[in-house]
């Protein structure tokens, strides 16, 4: 999968789509600023793998505020994304240790709301193995946000590529005719 790359914008737009069917008794913020055509170095299921997981946590630490803002911008060279809630927080002790796996901040409270502690160490580890970062701040009390960052495919790379593929198309064809 890992030379994969994955169209942006309308991925980010059903994902968007999808949690807000799901979730109607949610405000949810969105802001979409993704330049159109914007191409990403990943497996397009596995970001929507992590941003299902960043989502759904969101929603599941959510306290009586139920809103969520879901925002991606691009620059020339990076996507971010970020997801944020106005929910429980994550205390600074524990922030260390939420990408471990099986780690989860409150055994007891966790528990009500089900899951096994394995979906951001997932998430961290997807994003890690395409060259992305996924970093987190959080209040507690006040909220949390998780930001992506994933590198974005240039229009070079992309010229290059095809012109490689162009040039082992003509090496084919001259050998076939061999
Ligand atoms: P699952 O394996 O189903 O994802 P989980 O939600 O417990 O279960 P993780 O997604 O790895 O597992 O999260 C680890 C812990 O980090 C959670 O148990 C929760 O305590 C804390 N956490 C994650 N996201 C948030 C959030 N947005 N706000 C507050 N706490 C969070």
């Amino acid at each position: 999968y890992l030379d994969q790359t994955t169209e942006v914008k309308p991925l980010f737009i059903q994902v968007y789509n999808d949690f807000k069917m799901l979730h109607d008794d949610f405000v949810i913020n969105f802001d979409d600023d993704i330049r159109d055509g914007s191409i990403v170095k990943i497996y397009r299921n596995h970001l929507e793998q992590v941003l299902v997981i960043l989502l759904d946590n969101a929603f599941k630490y959510s306290a009586d505020r139920k809103e969520i803002s879901l925002s991606a911008s691009t620059n020339s060279e990076v996507l971010e994304i970020a997801v944020q809630d106005y929910g429980l927080g994550i205390a600074k002790n524990d922030v260390k240790r939420i990408f471990n796996r099986f780690y989860r901040v409150d055994k007891a409270r966790s528990r009500k709301r089900g899951g096994n502690g394995l979906g951001l160490s997932i998430a961290k580890r997807l994003i890690e193995i395409y060259h992305g970062t996924l970093e987190v701040e959080s209040v507690v009390g006040s909220g949390t946000v998780f930001r992506i960052e994933l590198p974005l495919l240039q229009d070079t790379e992309e010229a290059n590529d095809s012109e490689e593929k162009a040039k082992s198309r003509s090496k084919k064809k001259k050998t076939e005719a061999k």
